[in-house]
């Protein structure tokens, strides 16, 4: 192991502080770490249990094939504000083959990490209209109290999102909630300016969502289509304009083309893409993490700059599983080790039916603007 590696992977451990106090030799770390692309350390139970004050905590819940990503927001001691809990995406409903139980899934691990049944999530996003992002809706909304739902609008999409959709407002509106949609009309008053929906403390901005497709397809959408209306939010905590001020970028399912438009219209509105915290898009697909987008995304291997993908290992069309080789090279071309994190992470090893719920991804966020991820069983 060259001593530059060697280097990072003990400050990465010393920033995780996912080890115990004593000395560890490189061989016990690698047995820890493994070498896989996108092997990383494992989270203290620090990580897992309790959120302290002025963090924010963003857990990728391993669904299998699909997104669900929890964003627990930070909380005052002396301004007795609340931290809130907002739902990106629910994972797949399961019930096909290949299917992860994304919903279930979804209930258990935040129940799991202390949600309780019947709680407020103050804000649940789907980000587009396909299957492995609104499947688990229905269970999701069966189990805690919505108070605020978003999607990008329009009749896209199956019937049987359109039918996810109308039982999710239809819930939220008699619980008394509220309904953003579409999002590009209702949440923010125009694509890069502030949204509301992550609480008081941390800057949000809507980057991306579009009731139409890209294309001019009307009906017949393609999955390029349905992928490229995708909501896509960059969140900055410590808020924007501090010098410690950390971005995460949530890329929904946008592909190379709504990329391409976004790197133009950030330029156009002075919108600084360089993340700390990338969700990349569409699971880790070729068709989207483009070398000129994640030029400007992950410019350097700055230590808290992470990324990571939600995946399964579902194989589509012509024997494509997803991440691709090809997208992971790019990405890990552009950390620092142990910096891309998968929830399909060696999933190839393991057997069907035992790829989800098994390697979440945290990542915690301090005042100071330290970023650490990490991966949760
Ligand atoms: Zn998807």
């Amino acid at each position: 192991m060259a001593p530059m590696r060697i280097h990072l992977l003990i400050m990465s451990l010393l920033l995780v502080g996912c080890i115990d106090t004593a000395p560890m030799t490189v061989e016990e770390m690698n047995a820890q770490l493994g070498g896989g692309p996108t092997d990383g350390p494992i989270c203290s139970s620090e990580e897992l249990d309790v959120l302290p004050p002025e963090t924010l905590r963003m857990h990728v819940i391993d669904v299998g094939q699909g997104d669900a990503i929890w964003i627990q927001t930070p909380w005052e001691v002396d301004q007795e504000s609340e931290s809130h809990n907002v739902l990106i995406d629910a994972g797949s409903a399961g019930d096909h083959s290949n299917g992860s139980p994304g919903g279930d899934i979804v209930v258990d691990y935040m129940l799991r990490r202390g949600m309780e049944f019947g709680a407020p999530l103050h804000a649940v996003v789907i980000t587009h209209a396909h299957e492995d992002h609104f499947g688990g809706l229905p269970v999701v909304a069966s189990a805690f109290e919505i108070l605020r739902y978003s999607d990008p609008g329009g009749l896209i999409g199956a019937s049987s999102f359109l039918s996810a959709r109308q039982a999710a407002i239809s819930e939220v509106l008699s619980g008394g909630g509220s309904v953003d949609s579409p999002a590009a009309d209702t949440l923010a008053a125009s694509l890069f300016s502030s949204v509301d929906l992550f609480g008081p403390r941390v800057s949000a901005q809507l980057l991306w969502a579009r009731e139409q497709s890209l294309s001019g397809n009307v009906d017949n959408l393609s999955g390029t289509d349905v992928n490229n209306t995708s909501v896509v939010f960059a969140l900055q905590w410590p808020p924007k304009g501090y010098a410690n001020s950390r971005q995460i970028l949530l890329m929904g399912d946008l592909e190379s083309a709504g990329e391409e438009l976004l790197l133009l219209e950030a330029a156009s509105a002075s919108h600084t893409l360089g993340s700390h915290i990338l969700k990349v898009g569409h699971h880790g697909s070729s068709t989207s993490s483009s070398d000129s987008f994640l030029a400007q995304v992950l410019p350097d291997e700055d230590a808290n700059r992470w990324a990571v993908i939600s995946s399964g290992r579902q194989t589509f069309g012509s024997d494509v599983t997803l991440p691709t080789p090809q997208t992971i090279d790019r990405l890990t071309d552009r950390l620092a080790d142990y910096h891309l994190l998968s929830t399909a992470n060696r999933d190839d090893e393991k057997a069907a039916g035992e790829e989800h719920d098994d390697d979440h991804v945290v990542f915690t966020i301090t005042a100071e603007g330290t970023v650490t991820g990490c991966y949760a069983p």
